[in-house]
């Protein structure tokens, strides 16, 4: 019983600053999916096309047991991370998603402008890894950019699979890794 106090404590303390959130959207990932965009990006790509999310101050604070709740009221659509970069507030997004995968087991996608390596080689950011199933990483390079390619701006960034769950025959899916 004190376990779960701790437990709901967290999730109404620790909060994101979000943006927008989409639900049943299929353009963040296979399938319907609700997204979560988040406040704060320190990549500045030129070219981006959302600087307006740039603002770490930008949008409203919610918290972990409300993103949780949005989740959980879509019985079939999966989740997305994004921005913003979702990195930038790791430490309530790993909460979040951890929550997800233990109370929904639903998939997780999150974009990201680090690197999977960059991702690996931070202690603090990694933490958020055995929660995703697939991570699309990188900076949006302009000159990379291609309408073509699904759910990526330009051709440097990855479609990684962390998890074998995920269906690898999407275009464009360059890494399959399994994390855990
Ligand atoms: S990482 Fe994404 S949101 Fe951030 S500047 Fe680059 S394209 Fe824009």
């Amino acid at each position: 019983m004190c376990n779960l106090l701790i437990i709901r404590d967290v999730g109404a303390m620790m909060k994101i600053r979000i943006l927008d959130i989409l639900e049943e959207t299929m353009a963040d990932g296979p399938g319907f999916r609700t997204s979560f965009y988040c406040a704060g990006c320190a990549h500045h790509c030129p070219g981006c096309h959302n600087p307006q999310s740039w603002d770490f101050a930008g949008g409203r604070e919610v918290s972990v047991d409300e993103l949780l709740e949005v989740v959980k009221a879509d019985e079939f659509s999966n989740v997305t991370f994004s921005g913003g970069d979702p990195l930038y507030q790791v430490e309530a997004f790993t909460e979040l998603a951890r929550r997800i995968k233990e109370e929904t087991g639903k998939n997780i996608w999150c974009y990201t402008g680090f690197t999977y390596e960059e991702i690996l080689a931070d202690e603090r950011l990694s933490r958020i890894l055995p929660y995703i199933d697939t991570l699309v990483d990188g900076p949006f390079v302009a000159e990379l950019r291609d309408p073509e390619l699904h759910f990526r701006g330009s051709s440097n960034q990855r479609i990684i699979h962390l998890t074998k769950e995920e269906d690898d025959a999407i275009p464009g899916t360059v890494s399959v890794i399994p994390f855990k």
